[in-house]
C-alpha cells in the first residue's frame, strides 16, 4: 500500500492534506473488508514507497506508543516543574544532527520511530544513542 510523504500536501508522513488519506486508516479498511491490498492513488502521483517497506524500518506500533506515552508523561512533569521550553536554536541543532544520521529516514528516527520535528521540541527528549 502506498503512503505519502515529502509531497507538498503531506509533511507529516502519515496524512495527506489533499485527499485526507491516512495509510493506517486505509490499512484498517483493507483488513475490515478482507481486501488483500487497497491501492489508493495519490492525487499528485507522488507514491514514494510501500508501507511494508517503510514500516519495516521502524519499531512496532506498540513500542512506539509506549515510548510516546512515557515521553509525554516526562514532558508534563518537566512543564510542571517549570523547566523552560527547548529553544528554537536547540531544536535546529538537534534536527541538524538527525539529518546527518544514518538512522534518519523520512523525518523519523529508525531507532525510536519518532517524528523528529516533534521529538526535538520535547524537553525530556534524548537521542537513543546519545548523539544529542
Ligand atoms: S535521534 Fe539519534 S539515532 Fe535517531 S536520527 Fe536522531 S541522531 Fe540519529
Amino acid at each position: 500500500m502506498a503512503i505519502f510523504f515529502d509531497s507538498e500536501v503531506c509533511k507529516s508522513q502519515r496524512h495527506c492534506d489533499l485527499c485526507r488519506g491516512s495509510h493506517l486508516y486505509r490499512k484498517s479498511i483493507s483488513n475490515k473488508f478482507e481486501v488483500p491490498e487497497v491501492d489508493f492513488e495519490c492525487p499528485l502521483g507522488k507514491l514514494i514507497e510501500s508501507e511494508s517497506d517503510s514500516e519495516r524500518d521502524f519499531p512496532d506500533y506498540k513500542t512506539m506508543a509506549r515510548s510516546l506515552g512515557n515521553s509525554l508523561v516526562e514532558e508534563a512533569n518537566k512543564v510542571m516543574k517549570g523547566v523552560p521550553a527547548v529553544s528554537s536554536d536547540k531544536v535546529c541543532e538537534r534536527l541538524e544532527v538527525c539529518r546527518k544520521c544514518p538512522n534518519f529516514k523520512g523525518g523519523r528516527c529508525r531507532l525510536c520511530g519518532c517524528n523528529m520535528r516533534f521529538k526535538a521540541r520535547l524537553r525530556s527528549s534524548k537521542c537513543p544513542i546519545g548523539r544529542w
